[in-house]
């Protein structure tokens, strides 16, 4: 290998980030894929039949959007929006949604809409300083005291307790949806304000899938980085670094690769703080093609990309806590997107694709597709009906696709309040020895953002 200023191992959205902020800064810049194309968690693929383009992974993208770094290089994607960001069905054909307008939210609250509209409005006049705070990443000496004040006291609070003070059982079924992105127990310190911020990310920018595909993201950020001269190898598969005659290292990857390909290089502090990394739980996935629209009992889902299914906020937390004693629920809360109702320009005229994926203990073999299509039936009645062909991936399958998810955890590490917060320094980006951690594992955490990415390549920068 020729020598190079710094080697990028990964080409998912964290690490094609740090290359394009190093690349745009001068430095010379190398990424190394072990797979056969990049994108990581943004990749687009056919995975049932001929035509029919699933994300194999992530698909809805309220943190894209809302990216200051995706937004700072003016990446190049079509953003395609549904009419209402999330819905989640509730039995007998009723359904809550989360609007884009807080009022037209509020108003399903009945006589609670008061507290959904306080809570909300508030932090959503500030949405710059809390998208800054909390995906850049927040910082515990706050450098926007007022905005950082609102997220923490509501967003550190377990979504159980958020729960009681909406009231209505629609804003608590909703809150549970969105919280239990956290894939934790939802009891837990933060849950409410991963739930908290996603619903303020829909009323302020939307919930939008990209145009193609996420693999369109991926592209956009390859091509900055050949415009700003950097390069990528894929079908790379990095086992030591020493081999990459790089003077520095950012590593998309999590801390037990870390420690594979580095460790030697690390001081004891670094390695203890790796060692101590653990994943969270793992997800079971099925992407269906289908002959027609997933044929919902409720009026509004055939609206959005994104709906959320598990019925009311018991349960859910209950399927969520399961999940974590290591049990697989008989009626999982299930992750549903369908987006070509809003960009059908990925299966052939008049048909769609959908994917739906829940939680399961990490390393789980089960097979859940029973499971989740139980639940979809439940509201949507002849979704079954409708399937042409589907495809499952469990969690060993999902990390002999990519690594990065250990034993099935998308989530880059077990949930808690220290995986988001970090302390306003290079800390959790440096690992000593020309290495830097820049996936997901490090603050502020999973979803395709790249703000992990930036953050560790502002780290080198510094440096
Ligand atoms: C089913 C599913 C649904 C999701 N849905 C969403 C969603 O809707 N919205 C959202 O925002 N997020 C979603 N996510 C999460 C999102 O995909 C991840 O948080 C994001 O991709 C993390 O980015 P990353 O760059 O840190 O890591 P990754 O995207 O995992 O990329 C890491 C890259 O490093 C490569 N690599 C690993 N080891 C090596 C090595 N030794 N040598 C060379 N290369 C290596 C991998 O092949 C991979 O390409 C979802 C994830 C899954 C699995």
């Amino acid at each position: 290998m020729t020598h190079t200023d710094v080697a990028v191992v990964g080409a998912g959205p964290n690490g094609l980030s740090a290359a394009v902020t190093l690349a745009r800064a001068g430095v010379g810049v190398r990424v190394l894929e072990r797979a056969p194309v990049i994108g990581g968690g943004t990749r687009t693929e056919e995975l049932t039949l001929p035509g029919y383009l699933h994300d194999v992974c992530s698909a809805v993208h309220p943190t894209g959007i809302a990216s200051p770094f995706f937004s700072s290089i003016d990446l190049d994607v079509e953003w395609v929006q549904p009419s209402i960001p999330v819905t989640h069905p509730l039995d007998g054909g009723d359904v809550v949604a989360l609007f884009r307008g807080v009022g037209d939210t509020a108003n399903q609250f009945g006589a609670e809409s008061g507290r959904y509209l306080r809570l909300v409005n508030g932090l959503l006049r500030s949405i710059d300083d809390v998208v800054a705070s909390t995906l850049g990443p927040m910082y515990v000496v706050p450098r926007r005291p007022a905005a950082f004040a609102r997220v923490a006291t509501a967003g550190a609070l377990p979504a159980t307790v958020l729960a009681r003070r909406l009231g209505h059982r629609k804003a608590r079924a909703l809150l549970a949806g969105l919280s239990a992105h956290a894939i934790a127990p939802l009891n837990s310190p933060g849950t409410a304000g991963v739930g908290l911020f996603l619903g303020l990310l829909g009323h302020s920018h939307g919930w939008p899938v990209a145009r193609g595909g996420s693999a369109a993201i991926a592209r956009a950020l390859e091509a900055d980085l050949i415009r700003h001269g950097g390069s990528i190898d894929t079908g790379v598969d990095v086992t030591d670094i020493a081999e990459l005659d790089a003077d520095r290292s950012v590593l998309d990857v999590m801390p037990p690769a870390a420690l594979a390909m580095a460790g030697d290089r690390l001081g004891s502090g670094s390695v203890r703080k790796l060692s101590r990394w653990q994943p969270g739980p793992g997800v079971f996935k099925v992407d269906w093609a289908l002959d027609a629209p997933i044929p919902w009992a409720d009026p509004l889902s055939a609206s959005t990309a994104t709906v959320h299914i598990g019925g009311t906020f018991e349960e859910i937390a209950e399927a969520e806590r399961l999940v974590v004693a290591g049990e697989h629920p008989e009626r999982p809360f299930v992750l549903l997107s369908q987006p070509t109702l809003v960009d059908p320009s990925r299966a052939p005229a008049g048909r769609h694709i959908a994917w739906g994926y829940c939680h399961v203990p990490n390393g789980s073999t089960v097979d859940m597709t029973d499971a989740i299509e139980r639940q979809i039936e439940r509201f949507a009645p002849g979704f079954r009906d409708r399937i042409i062909a589907r495809a499952t991936i469990n969690t060993e399958q999902y990390q002999v696709h990519n690594p990065n998810y250990v034993g099935g955890d998308i989530g880059g590490g077990r949930f808690g309040l220290g995986k988001v917060l970090q302390f306003g320094d290079e800390r959790p980006f440096t690992l000593g020895g020309g290495v830097f951690l820049g996936s997901s594992a490090v603050p502020p955490g999973g979803g395709v953002h790249g703000m992990c990415g930036y953050l560790s390549a502002q780290a080198v920068l510094a440096g």
